[in-house]
């Protein structure tokens, strides 16, 4: 299906092909840095297919989980994650894009999770976490 999406202020913008059965959680701890959370939720992009407005910054990291070296692509003004890929000239083979930019991300359900081994052990119980439709949760209030 195409994709395209922006970051957090929009000055980097992307466009693509991506298959919704690649879409992957990835609980390793690199992921739970990058992201400032428990997890990262990516799809692959074909490089042939893939086209950005802006210039992200890049960040490569050498001593990843995988032991791959990544370049870690990020918007330099409001810092929202764009994608990961292997290091080399534009256009690379595959992008691995972060789904949370993309305008179709509610069709982008995940379909698998790796690293599992060091996922936050709450992960996957949360629906039995306290909830609210907005910002207010009744028991954070009620101590106030
Ligand atoms: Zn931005
Ligand atoms: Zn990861």
């Amino acid at each position: 299906m195409k994709i395209d999406g922006a970051c957090h202020c929009g000055l980097i913008r992307i466009e693509g092909e991506a298959d919704p059965e690649q879409v992957t959680i990835c609980h390793c701890t690199d992921c739970q840095t990058g992201t400032g959370s428990a997890f990262r939720v990516s799809v692959p992009v074909a490089g042939a297919a893939f086209r950005m407005t802006g210039e992200p910054t890049a960040y490569l990291k050498t001593t990843a989980d995988s032991g791959n070296p990544r370049i870690q692509a990020f918007c330099p003004r409001c810092g929202s994650p764009i994608y990961s890929t292997s290091p080399g000239q534009h256009p690379r083979p595959a992008y691995t894009v972060r789904v949370g930019i993309l305008r179709q991300r509610d069709q982008l359900a995940p379909r698998r999770q790796i690293w599992c081994r060091s996922a936050r052990p709450w992960v996957t119980e949360i629906s039995a976490i306290e909830q609210s439709e907005l910002a207010t949760v009744p028991s954070l209030k009620a101590q106030a």
